[in-house]
Parts: C-alpha cells; structure tokens; sequence
C-alpha cells in the first residue's frame, strides 16, 4: 500500500504582495495549519530567537516544541544543529540555484548533497507539522521560488504552488515605509528597498515562480493577484481549497471581506501575522495618492514587461 503524502501549499512572490494575510486566512481554513515562512525556523526562529505567530520562543510553543522534539526520530530537524541547516541552505537553496533545482532529476541526489541533507530535513518538518496538528494541509509561505523547486524533491509530499502578485508600484511603495519586527524582545526597523531594488527583484522573483509553475502541471498551481484576492477573498480561497482538493473545507469569513482568523503558529512572517480575531480584508490604496512620482515612473519603465502579463494598467487609477 503505498503512504499517503502530504499535501503542502507554497507560496510564492516577491515581499509585500499580500502573502503573510493569504496565509493567516489560508491557516484559519478548517484542516489548513500555516507555518509561516517555514524558510527563516533555522536562522530566525531557532537561532535569533524570534517569536512564533502565537507569541512564545519557538522551543516553548505548544506546536513547535512537538513537531522539533524527539518523538519524530533521528530525521526529526531537533536533531540538526540550525546552523548546518542554514549552511545547507546558502550552498544549495538560494534564488541563483531555482534553474538547477528544476532540472535536476529528483532520485539522483548525491546522499551526501546540501541539497540532499535539506530535503530531508524539511520534508519531515512537512509531515512531522502535519501529524503533530492533524493538519490535511500545510501551508508555507517561504515565498523563495527555490524554496518552491525543493519540493520537488520530496517523495512524502504533494505540493501545490499559489504564485502570488502584486501591482510592483504598490510593493516599492511599501518597501519604502518603516515597518517594526515585533518578533524580537526589542523591536527593530525591516529592511527597507528603493523603488529600483524592489522592482529588479519583483521581475526576478515573478520570473523565477513563474519558471517553477511551467515545471509542474497546471493542476499543481495557480497565479493569483493580491488585488483580486482582496476584492473577492472567498473567491480567491474557493480557487485555491479547489486546487488542493479541499472543495468542501469550512472557509473562515464573517462575510465577503471579513475574516475570523484563528490564533497562529506562523515561524515567521510580515509583522501583521500577529493580528488575530475578526479583521477587515480591503484594498490598501495609500500609494496611489502618495507614491513619489519618480518612484512610479521607474517602477512602471522597469516592470513594463511584465505588467501588461499581469493585467496592471500603464498609469494606476
Ligand atoms: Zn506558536
């Protein structure tokens, strides 16, 4: 009898285009559990110490604490020093390896690989976080296109790919404003991109999500725009409970733009994955009226390639 998988969700995208709100929503659907931004557990969570979604160091919290412990084995990441896992992810995992990664053949991994020694490691982080919170799927909003060609080396898990997009004047918008970390003791300000980094790296990023989806079938993703999914959110939840087979899971809205999401367990994550309880999903327009208007010319000439490919008009309204 052969073993039943694991379904996983991953979410890809260049930051600030919405994926740690889809993911909270996506996490409060009955049998979805989001992790977060599973990527950052080594580094963030377990060796800076950041706070997991519910508040607690990621040892002491109810969920991490199990998935991590030794009841998962000698496979179990517990049993990893965080440090050789983040190694292993800067030899093998990074944005320059996403064409490598889609045409190595899986099953011909050298045992002794980087590559090998982290597909392991997070394929039973998969199963041991589906097990631990009887969970059917496990959301992972790494967002990294090599996070997302990983999966496709891992045997135990069927994996899913929602390739999330965001108008890109909107993104260097918001890349531009200070934002708090709030999961560290003493709150520091994000990184910030200029209106040119942003955009070079949301093309970069959208190219590479969009390399990883020609690589599986249609049935295995989805390309949805954050200004869709804010416009309709039940709309954009039913496409994607559809593309995992979950037709039938119990959505978590109040109604067509409120959502009542659960406490979470996110490792990681844009500051707003704290919020919880009933919170209103709307359209945020601020940068319309107050984008510096040389900012938006470079991020229209920049991403013009792309734009029209993702339905954004010429000159925003
Ligand atoms: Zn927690």
């Amino acid at each position: 009898m052969s073993k039943e998988t694991t379904k996983v969700v991953y979410i890809m995208g260049w930051g600030r285009s919405g994926s740690t709100i889809l993911d909270n929503v996506l996490g409060s659907v009955d049998g979805f559990f989001s992790a977060g931004e599973l990527v950052h557990l080594w580094k963030r969570g377990l060796i800076e110490g950041r706070r997991c979604g519910c508040g607690k160091l990621i040892n002491d919290c109810e969920v991490w604490s199990k998935v991590l412990g030794p009841q998962f084995g000698d496979a179990s990441p517990a049993h990893g020093d965080p440090r050789t896992i983040v190694s292993y992810q800067k030899q093998a995992v990074r944005m320059r390896h996403t064409p490598r990664l889609l045409s190595q053949t899986p099953g011909r991994l050298s045992q002794s690989s980087p590559l090998a020694g982290y597909a392991s490691v997070i394929q039973e982080l998969y199963v041991a976080t589906a097990e631990t919170t009887d969970a059917r799927v496990v959301v992972d909003s790494s967002k990294e296109p090599a996070g997302a060609a990983v999966l496709r080396f891992l045997p135990e898990v069927t994996p899913f790919y929602v390739h999330l997009v965001r108008d890109p004047r909107a993104v260097a918008y918001s890349w531009g404003r200070a934002k708090l970390q709030l999961d560290r003791d003493s709150p520091m300000e994000m990184v910030k991109h200029s209106a040119f980094n942003s955009t070079v790296s949301w093309t970069a990023w959208n190219l590479a999500a969009e390399a990883v989806r020609r690589r599986h079938s249609s049935a295995r993703s989805l390309l949805l725009r954050y200004e869709d999914f804010v416009a309709d959110p039940p709309g954009a939840l039913r496409r994607i409970t559809s593309l995992v087979g979950e037709e039938k899971a119990q959505l978590p809205f109040v109604d067509e733009h409120t959502v009542r999401l659960r406490p979470n367990h996110t490792v990681s994550g844009n500051p707003s994955r704290f919020a919880t309880g009933t919170v209103e999903l709307r359209k945020d327009n601020d940068w319309l009226a107050q984008q510096d208007p040389v900012d938006r010319l470079v991020c229209t000439g920049l991403a013009l390639p792309l734009l029209a490919r993702y339905g954004y008009p010429l000159r925003p309204r």
